[in-house]
């Protein structure tokens, strides 16, 4: 085999590796959240809160009712019962009646308007716990499949690895510095001769240049500087 087709095998070696750990970090990012399951826990903790709220001033106001439902009982009995003669108290006790009712009859409508929400939150909220439960069953499947697919990326790249080491001990110690050294400015060190072109840079390769190229050994484009490769 000749030096150039050893130093594009191991720089085809290098491309599949760099693919795979690409595609393991697209994997690994995807596995780290999901959209639909984080905004519909994001939904249903809301939404409890928002119910847990609801039924606090619910609870607060029905304590509040209740105290003006306590304090009416002794103004009532003392209106109906008969024991108050005097008509100016009997008219306090009235008033006093008709106030506490009022602010009852307030207190009772904020009640039966926060018993329609929270009614109505029970209702959503079962929704969006059904809404929680399937985004959570989608997500653990697609968890899965990540996992069965990175497990599948690292047993490919593990048998990557033994290939690159294989293909590093192919080649010599200088062809393998050049290679470093134009990997490291041009990204691709070793390029395709077709039609008698570089295919790094589409320049046309001169006579000489070519047979250089067929011997085998490593030879760099005059323009661009990439090792050529002629198959
Ligand atoms: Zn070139």
């Amino acid at each position: 085999m000749s030096t150039a087709k050893r130093v594009f095998e191991l720089q085809q070696v290098e491309q599949a590796v760099q693919t795979r750990l690409k595609s393991l970090d697209d994997l690994n990012r995807q596995l780290a959240h999901n959209e639909a399951f984080e905004k519909a826990s994001t939904e249903l903790a809301d939404a409890t809160k928002n119910q847990a709220e609801l039924e606090k001033q619910y609870k607060e106001l029905d304590w509040e009712a209740e105290e003006i439902r306590r304090n009416l009982i002794p103004v009532n009995d003392k209106l109906y019962s008969g024991r108050v003669k005097n008509p100016k108290e009997l008219l306090g006790y009235e008033q006093e009646a008709e106030m506490l009712k009022a602010r009852l009859g307030k207190k009772d409508d904020v009640l039966l308007d926060l018993m329609e929400k929270i009614e109505a939150g029970k209702g959503s909220l079962k929704l969006l716990r059904e809404k929680f439960a399937a985004a959570e069953r989608v997500w653990q499947q697609e968890q899965q499949e990540l996992k069965g697919q990175i497990e599948l990326l690292k047993a490919e790249l593990a048998d990557l690895e033994n290939k690159r080491k294989e293909a590093l001990a192919e080649v010599d110690r200088e062809a393998l510095t050049s290679y470093e050294n134009i990997k490291k400015t041009k990204g691709q060190a070793v390029v395709r001769v077709e039609q008698g072109r570089c295919m790094g840079c589409r320049v046309m390769l001169s006579v000489s240049e070519l047979q250089r190229v067929r011997g085998g050994t490593i030879v760099t484009c005059s323009n661009c500087g990439r090792i050529l490769f002629l198959n």
